[in-house]
């Protein structure tokens, strides 16, 4: 039996949760969203909600302003956002761009999708060379999180590269993953054939 709550679980395309996974302590980090409207998105996993606060506070005694786009999401509304996905690209881009339902990390409540003003609180490739997307990819792993599809990763990790895409590991092994240059995929198999050896 795996331990879906297990804040080091693995989510991709091969490794879905079951349909009636929910988080257990899902709370709304105080930090700045895209939206204001009250909506389960805003929802993290509590540890991962005190370490976003942490980040985004420090984030901006440098002058950094980061704002939360998208956090949990459930079973149901990632099969209709995949439904839609389908209906405007077809199942092959569908697949690139989104997951089908029980493949979304943003499902497990450690994901947070973090955007900034400069790319209008979009979700785009442009986030990673601003200064909010870079200086996210170097100073996130020091509060937990890991830059989880990064360029060129495509046949390990099922995405695209998805700069504003943050997955909460906690602060010791999201600094073992990023240190390694690993994507979590590649970086748990090197952990299993050591082990091996
Ligand atoms: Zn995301």
């Amino acid at each position: 039996m795996r331990d879906w709550h297990g804040l080091h679980v693995l989510v991709n395309k091969s490794n879905p949760l079951p349909a009636d996974f929910v988080p257990k302590d899902l709370v709304i980090p105080e930090v700045s969203f895209s939206f204001s409207e009250d909506h389960p998105r805003k929802y993290l996993r509590r540890e991962a909600a005190v370490a976003l606060e942490r980040l985004f506070a420090y984030a901006q005694t440098m002058g950094i302003y980061l704002v939360a786009a998208s956090g949990y999401r459930s079973y149901e509304t990632q099969a209709a956002i995949f439904a839609n996905h389908v209906e405007r690209l077809g199942t092959l881009g569908a697949n690139r761009e989104s997951a089908r339902p029980g493949e979304s990390e943003h499902q497990t409540g450690l994901a947070m999708d973090i955007t900034s003003k400069l790319v209008g609180f979009k979700l785009v490739e442009e986030f990673g060379s601003t200064p909010e997307g870079r200086w996210l990819a170097t100073h996130a792993s020091q509060f937990g999180f890991i830059l989880r599809y990064p360029v060129g990763k495509e046949k390990v990790t099922g995405y695209i590269y998805e700069p504003w895409h943050y997955r909460y590991l906690g602060e010791n092994l999201a600094h073992q993953v990023t240190e390694s240059g690993l994507t979590y995929e590649e970086f748990l198999l090197q952990e299993v054939n050591t082990q091996d050896d």
